[in-house]
């Protein structure tokens, strides 16, 4: 087993939403409570929230921000 540090932490709520079932929005989701994301990196000391707060824009948070942020002592410690 490697022993691994724990270097960021991700929080992700996925919040509560409903799929309309008739009328004219259908299939839509209605959100109760909207998605929420954020990200903490225990290196450079930030945290990072989502651009926008629409599902779409936590989504792609998500997906994305592990690579998308931009962390010094991380990026030398890929390089050694
Ligand atoms: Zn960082």
């Amino acid at each position: 087993m490697n022993a691994r540090r724990i270097i960021a932490a991700l929080f992700v709520d996925l919040g509560e939403g409903r799929e309309i079932k008739k009328g004219d929005r259908a299939g839509q989701i209605r959100w109760d409570r909207l998605p929420r994301a954020r990200y903490e990196c225990l290196l450079c000391g930030t945290s990072e929230v989502p651009d926008g707060r629409g599902p779409g824009d936590i989504a792609r948070f998500v997906a994305s921000i592990r690579t998308d942020h931009a962390c010094g002592p991380l990026t030398e410690q890929r390089a050694a």
